[in-house]
């Protein structure tokens, strides 16, 4: 059987015809595997989804009750079978819940990767390498100019900055899913234990991660109510990227703009949004973490989703890994 026969692409997004499923389908249908809960990748609408209890909890959350018609959840490691087409999800590594999902036929076994990295992340499980005949990855940092430093440098820049600047607020725009608690769990292992201020958009997840077992220790909302905080001197204040533009943001003392995203390696895009300090961290393999992937693996094939495909393919056939890019749209990347 060619691949191309098991998954192939279509407007909807990956396509399973002997499964009759969709993967991270970007319009309603008919029944859906979700591999996490970005909105990008997890939108509400369809009739039946398939994913992780976490992925199935962050859409509830994030979209209502009423999100799909009906949905089943499965747990890492379990096999499906759907029409006589074997699935079955794997950790990615990304966000809490985010899965890989393997999709096996007649001895051909296609990977879909989602989006996935590979370095350490105290807030979700780590990716597992999954063999397999067609390895389908993003290529949002496609390219190899993207080094991801170590998380933990990033974040000591951020304390570094509070002792330097002890009077001013530090906004640090993170997205909501993923990023915000990873940054608050990486200050509170660096040994931050101060009170963290968020925005009202993180405190549902917040509140989530920490019922899975994710400490993120004394978060406090960033309302101005709490006597303790005043003008937010001093503090660490975090909330979702577009939240420091608006009227909200007023409120603090000298702010001081922080943005952790794996965008912050280029220097013109922390300028244009006017952030004084950039942190580099990213829920997304950087080029040395897509091509160890890669190499590792030894896929017979690889397909490339979205991103910087061009430089990734024509990596993987330098390697002698035939590779072609598939184009798809439609995802953005809520939380790179
Ligand atoms: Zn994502």
């Amino acid at each position: 059987m060619r691949p191309e026969a098991l998954l192939h692409p279509t407007a909807e997004g990956l396509y399973c015809p002997f499964g009759k499923f969709h993967v991270d389908p970007v319009r309603p249908v008919e029944r859906a595997l979700i591999t996490h809960g970005h909105s990008d990748h997890a939108r509400p609408g369809h009739g039946h989804v398939l994913a992780t209890r976490q992925t199935l909890d962050i859409m509830r959350l994030r979209c209502g009750p009423e999100f799909a018609g009906s949905t089943q959840a499965v747990a890492y490691g379990e096999k499906i079978a759907i029409e006589g087409t074997d699935v079955c999800f794997h950790p990615a590594g990304h966000v809490l819940g985010s899965a890989q999902i393997s999709i096996e036929r007649d001895g051909m076994r296609i990977v879909v990767s989602g989006d996935y990295k590979r370095s350490a992340d105290p807030t979700c499980t780590p990716f597992e390498p999954v063999g397999c005949d067609v390895f389908i990855t993003e290529a949002t940092f496609g390219l190899p100019v993207f080094h991801h430093p170590s998380p933990s440098i990033e974040i000591g820049k951020l304390l570094a900055s509070l002792r330097q600047f002890p009077e001013r607020s530090h906004l640090v725009g993170a997205y909501a899913l993923g990023k915000a608690q990873r940054v608050i769990s990486l200050l509170r292992h660096a040994g931050y234990d101060r009170p963290i201020y968020i925005h009202g958009a993180l405190s549902r997840l917040c509140d989530y991660y920490e019922s899975e077992g994710v400490m993120l220790g004394d978060l406090r909302p960033a309302t101005g109510e709490d006597p303790d905080a005043r003008d937010f001197r001093g503090a660490v204040v975090v909330g979702p990227p577009s939240a420091f533009n608006d009227r909200w943001a007023r409120r603090f003392s000298e702010p001081l703009s922080v943005f952790a995203s794996g965008w912050m390696m280029v220097r013109q895009r922390a300028k244009q949004r006017g952030v004084e300090l950039p942190l580099v961290i990213s829920d997304h393999c950087d080029w040395p973490e897509l091509t160890t992937t890669i190499s590792e693996l030894s896929p017979g094939q690889v397909w490339v989703t979205h991103g910087r495909e061009e430089a990734l393919v024509r990596w993987c056939e330098l390697q002698g890994i035939a590779a072609r890019p598939l184009h798809l749209v439609g995802y953005e990347d809520e939380g790179d």
